[in-house]
């Protein structure tokens, strides 16, 4: 058989696309040459053929070196690249898509049944599959780290990894440990790839990575579309964001997202809209699973869609033709402001980001960021009564705790923060909602770092500090946003309009 060895070849004989977008080539040249590299590129661009084509060049080289008639060592493991990922909700669907195009891709997480995810320990030990995404939780299993033993690593990827960067919007602390997993590799090459990294994050994403000892390459793709176009809208009040909505729905019967902070501002605007008579869908984290899904489908298809979301719509949303993204409230920071806009218009055709900026918003931003930075003795009071009151908490679950916590104040989420951060630093295992865990070690101690915390608050602040300055620019937008990113202005300006 014939099995295809040069990037180009797979990426047209796997892939099926006839050409590299932006810096795809050197990125896949440079991972060949055992190069590290650093990739800051926006969603939707490509950035998983970046590892996915040296992951399946590497294991052809091996094949073929396998059937030269000289003789080789009997037991040379076979490489396998793998890729990092906190996505576990993507994992299937990136696999099943490499699947169905004759890719050995394989994914090990929490959802699989025990028995499933033994036979891929085994199948993994024996050789098979070359491209393996697992979360970075995963190393913490001995029985993981011992199939790993069987295999070579020549290549290591990081997906999203600003989630490394504990001053990033979506910390993992197992993304930590990445640089001593890659000394249990034996020191693969790596690549790190993420949409946004303000320079800080950046050099956070290098050293934690351990890469600072080695030069990675930084690729950095301008964020820069020159297709869409940024407006900011100073509003008063509810009626003026609706009439905003309207009149951009009007203009644009197409394809478009709103985004709302909150379910029930999102659900008031829902109502006015029915009001009217203006058909759209409604997303967000609440509605089950299976709803969400069919939810998303329904957007893909119908080709004038207006969708009403929270910020847990849109990953894995690739439709091209989305005209507007509009911001019906202040988002947390630039970084997911950009994220989001940079759904719209990925097929390079006009399209609008709006985002309606009412001062008022910023109260419900600051107390996000107050929910989501509890104090040292926050954590220690909770964490406290898991050890202590296993039984009160397994007969009345997550109620009793907010009682306990919180008294009748309802309103305050710093106790799922709380359990969010606990359950990420492995204190504790099991399911957070319905609330059902056990307590695995003692309270992690950056939990318990005073400084550290009031240092992560600060900078949660500083984050949305520079979202008001940029609702309020006057001058260029883009600018404003390459200077935040760390990126020249003109020299990118060029770079996505292929
Ligand atoms: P990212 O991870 O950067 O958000 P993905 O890797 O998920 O982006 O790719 C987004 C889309 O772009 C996919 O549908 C993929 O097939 C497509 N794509 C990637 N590279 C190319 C290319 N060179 N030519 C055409 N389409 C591409
Ligand atoms: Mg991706």
């Amino acid at each position: 058989m014939n099995i295809p060895m040069r990037p180009e070849q797979i990426l047209r004989d796997v892939f099926g696309h006839s050409d590299f977008r932006g810096p795809q080539k050197q990125i896949v040249e440079c991972l060949l040459e055992g190069r590290h590299a650093l990739v800051i590129m926006p969603t939707g661009m490509g950035k998983s053929l970046c590892y996915q084509i040296p992951a399946l060049c590497l294991a052809a080289r091996f094949k073929r070196a396998s059937n030269d008639p000289v003789p080789r060592a009997i037991a040379t493991p076979t490489p396998l690249t793998i890729v990092l990922s906190p996505l576990i909700a993507l994992m299937k669907d990136q696999v099943d898509g490499l699947r169905a195009r004759n890719v050995a891709a394989t994914y090990i997480n929490s959802s699989l049944r025990r028995q499933e995810r033994e036979l891929r320990y085994q199948s993994l030990a024996n050789g098979k599959f070359d491209l393996l995404y697992v979360t970075p939780e995963r190393f913490r299993k001995p029985e993981f780290l011992a199939v790993l033993e069987r295999r070579q690593i020549p290549l290591l990827a990081v997906d999203e990894a600003h989630c490394i960067s504990e001053w990033g919007h979506d910390f993992r602390p197992d993304y930590t440990r990445v640089d001593e997993i890659r000394q249990r590799l034996d020191h693969p090459t790596t690549v790190a790839l993420t949409a946004t990294a303000t320079p800080g994050v950046q050099r956070d994403i290098v050293q934690q990575l351990g890469l600072d000892r080695e030069q990675p390459k930084v690729f950095h793709e301008g964020i820069d579309r020159p297709n869409l176009q940024l407006a900011v809208q100073s509003v008063w009040s509810d009626d003026e964001k609706l009439d905003h909505l309207l009149r951009l729905r009007e203009q644009q019967p197409q394809r478009g997202i709103v985004y709302f902070t909150l379910i029930k501002t999102l659900l008031r605007f829902s109502d006015m809209l029915l009001e009217r008579g203006v058909s759209h869908l409604v997303y967000h984290g609440e509605l089950p699973r299976g709803v969400r899904k069919t939810l998303q489908e329904r957007f893909m298809t119908e080709s004038d869609s207006l969708v009403l979301a929270t910020n847990a719509f849109g990953m894995g949303i690739d439709k091209e033709d989305i005209r507007f993204v509009l911001h019906a409230d202040l988002p947390g920071s630039l970084e997911s402001y950009y994220q989001e806009i940079g759904r719209a218009g990925r097929d390079g055709q006009p399209s609008e980001c709006v985002l309606l900026y009412d001062q008022r918003d910023l109260a419900t931003q600051m107390e996000f960021i107050q929910w989501s930075n509890p104090d040292a003795d926050f954590y220690y009071r909770v964490f406290d009564l898991l050890v202590r009151d296993v039984e009160q908490i397994r007969a009345f679950g997550m109620d009793w705790l907010q009682e306990k916590i919180h008294h009748r104040n309802r309103h305050d989420h710093r106790l799922e923060t709380a359990l969010a951060m606990l359950e990420r630093y492995g204190a504790i295992e099991g399911s957070l909602s319905p609330l059902d865990v056990r307590v695995m070690g003692p309270i992690p101690a950056p939990l318990q770092d005073a400084k550290r915390l009031a240092e992560k608050l600060r900078r949660d602040q500083e984050k949305l500090y520079a979202l008001v300055r940029f609702a309020q620019h006057e001058g260029d937008r883009k600018a404003f946003l390459h200077e935040y990113f760390g990126l020249p202005y003109e020299s990118s300006v060029d770079t996505l309009s292929e």
